[in-house]
């Protein structure tokens, strides 16, 4: 019961109901001349992002575990093109390959892929859940950060957009190994925008809140707790947003709207960080 709430609430599969709202907002030539890496292309968020930088005229290396199934270029109105990397983030020869994609110049990186929990509290969490969850949302972020910062620094210059989430902000929006994932990406996030700040590089984080995306449809609780808890955090959270409209969050760090923009933790949650 409480899995079909949550399916129904957060996960949808790949909303682009909202393809032509969001066309309209596009800013031509906004990533003209630009590369940026994008992982977790193949859907939800990441893809919603890497079809923005395309259609706004970057060059996007679209990188997933899942072969990102983006087409070159994504509409004939995009002026910008896809390259499709199939790779798993947790591998360092695969960022190896993602990086190479990239040809030598990284003007952006949005560190986008990551996978949910089961919702469970710390007593009914598995070692394997935990390990999981750290070595895509965390060491994940980490890897790809460090192989593209060389880029970035012979440049000076780059900006890096790492998702977090909701449960980055508070207690009560995930099992325990996602809410400690995700507080460490704002902790990755502040670091590196201290450390690389005085080298022209910018990093953030966008902190959506609930997205109709697949992602909550294979977390769903395994645990009597589990299920409680989340029939809680259910009652609280506030409309459900598109891909797309993380997409324009990202997007907005990412380019050169955000220039003056470095260590913010940016909830895209409807408000729901202040309830
Ligand atoms: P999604 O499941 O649609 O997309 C996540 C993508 O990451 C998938 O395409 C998946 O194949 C990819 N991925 C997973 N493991 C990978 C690996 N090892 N290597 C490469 N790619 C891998 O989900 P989404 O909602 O678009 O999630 C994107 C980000 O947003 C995640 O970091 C997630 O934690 C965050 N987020 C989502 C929500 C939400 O409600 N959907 C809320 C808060 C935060």
């Amino acid at each position: 019961e409480v899995v079909d709430a949550l399916v129904q609430r957060v996960g949808g599969g790949p909303a682009e109901a909202d393809e032509s709202a969001w066309r309209e907002r596009i800013t031509p030539g906004r990533f003209d001349g630009r590369t940026v890496v994008v992982t977790g292309a193949a859907s939800g968020i990441g893809r919603a992002t890497a079809r923005r930088i395309a259609a706004e005229g970057g060059s996007v290396v679209a990188a997933d575990i899942t072969e990102p199934g983006l087409e070159t270029p994504p509409s004939e109105s995009d002026t910008g093109r896809i390259l499709p990397v199939t790779a798993d983030i947790t591998r360092d020869d695969d960022i190896d390959r993602i990086v190479a994609a990239a040809a030598g110049r990284i003007d952006g990186l949005a560190n986008v892929a990551g996978v949910v929990d089961d919702f469970s509290p710390a007593h009914e969490t598995s070692d394997e859940m935990w390990r999981r969850v750290f070595a895509i949302n965390v060491d994940g972020v980490f890897r790809l950060t460090r192989a593209v910062l060389p880029a970035m620094l012979e440049r000076h210059s780059g900006s890096i957009v790492n998702v977090a989430s909701e449960a980055a902000l508070r207690g009560n929006a995930a099992g325990v190994a996602y809410t400690a994932a995700k507080h460490a990406v704002v902790g990755i996030t502040k670091n590196t925008a201290f450390m690389y700040g005085p080298h022209g590089i910018r990093v953030n984080a966008v902190a959506p809140g609930g997205v109709a995306t697949g992602i909550a449809q294979g977390g769903a609780p395994d645990s009597a707790w589990g299920n409680e808890r989340t029939r809680d955090f259910l009652r609280m959270i506030p409309p459900i947003a598109t891909a797309q409209q993380l997409a324009a969050s990202i997007t907005f760090l990412l380019g050169e709207d955000g220039v003056n923009v470095s260590g913010a933790i940016l909830p895209s949650d409807g408000g729901w960080s202040v309830q």
